[in-house]
């Protein structure tokens, strides 16, 4: 299981502070250090809509630049794709939107008119280096109209799956899935494409740790998370936000899937954004401390 980290840009973007660029790159820094190597950085989405996300251009020319990791910049159109292939981000992750309303809403088109721009764009990015992502929005449930069946999912999987691009995700967008809506999405999913499967989870009402889990078991390949579960949701104003880095990392290194990170450092990187944000940490990891404790190694058998 891989771990994305989706900190700077699903979580800047839900956090009311704006922070400046240079305390972005120095939040990526952090996270590079820490060991994270897919790291969502930017969304090219239209500034007066997003400013958290104004500075994307200028962030990813101050990142640093490692041949271990690799940058993803989220588009939601073929001008945002356009500038995240002149920025220099390794992938293009593209957002469709499962539901009519929510497409309507975030993007300003119909479900149909962004699955057909899908093929171009996955192209462009392809023919570009850019390594591609489809991620299915509200996949578990829409801010407007509420039930998404599975076959809303599976009818935008099957074009994706026809499409020359290196992974779908599956987003619980507004954070209401159960871990019986992993097994049912993952599992229609399976059944279409043998492409990798990502997930974008939020702790919203707080099942996010269990789909995780659920994820884990049936072989899902990667899985998005932000450091300090910082974030939150559009939708519901006192909502948490994704499920956070290092507690994700605690569940999969002690469900025998390790993830290589370096659990001090990542605990620096979500103390130095939350400090700039001035929030307290989502997650509990940074409170509760490392099992077994690195200082006693033998208080516990290692069995
Ligand atoms: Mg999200």
């Amino acid at each position: 299981m891989k771990i994305v980290e989706v900190g700077p840009r699903d979580g800047l973007q839900n956090e009311k502070q704006v922070v400046s660029t240079q305390d972005k790159i120095t939040y990526i820094e952090l996270l590079v250090e820490a060991g994270l190597s897919r790291i969502e950085a930017v969304s090219f989405a239209r500034p007066d809509r997003v400013p958290q996300m104004a500075d994307a251009e200028a962030v990813m020319a101050g990142v640093p630049r490692r041949l271990s990791v690799s940058y993803i910049g989220l588009v939601m159109n073929e001008r945002g794709l356009e500038r995240a292939i002149a920025s220099g981000v390794h992938e293009a992750n593209i957002v469709v939107v499962a539901t009519e309303t929510f497409s309507q809403r975030n993007q300003g088109m119909s479900v149909k008119k962004a699955l057909d721009g899908l093929e171009a764009m996955a192209e462009r990015a392809s023919r570009s280096g850019l390594s591609v992502s489809v991620t299915i929005g509200a996949s578990f449930g829409c801010p407007f109209e509420g039930e998404v069946s599975t076959e809303q999912v599976t009818d935008i999987v099957r074009v994706a799956a026809q499409l020359d691009l290196n992974e779908i995700a599956l987003a619980d967008t507004i954070g209401v899935g159960t871990p019986v809506d992993v097994r049912r999405l993952v599992i229609a999913t399976k059944e279409i494409t043998d492409k990798p499967i990502r997930m974008h989870l939020h702790n919203t009402r707080n099942t996010g740790y269990a789909n995780a889990f659920a994820a884990l078991e049936l072989g899902v390949s990667a899985l998005d998370s932000s450091s300090g579960g910082i974030g939150g949701c559009p939708f519901a104003p006192n909502a948490t936000g994704n499920i956070a880095t290092e507690d994700l990392n605690y569940l999969l290194e002690r469900s025998g899937s390790p993830t290589g990170l370096d659990f001090d450092r990542l605990l620096e990187a979500s103390n130095f954004i939350t400090s700039k944000l001035a929030i307290p940490t989502p997650a509990l990891l940074g409170r509760a401390g490392w099992f077994p404790a690195a200082e006693y190694p033998e208080a516990l058998p290692r069995s």
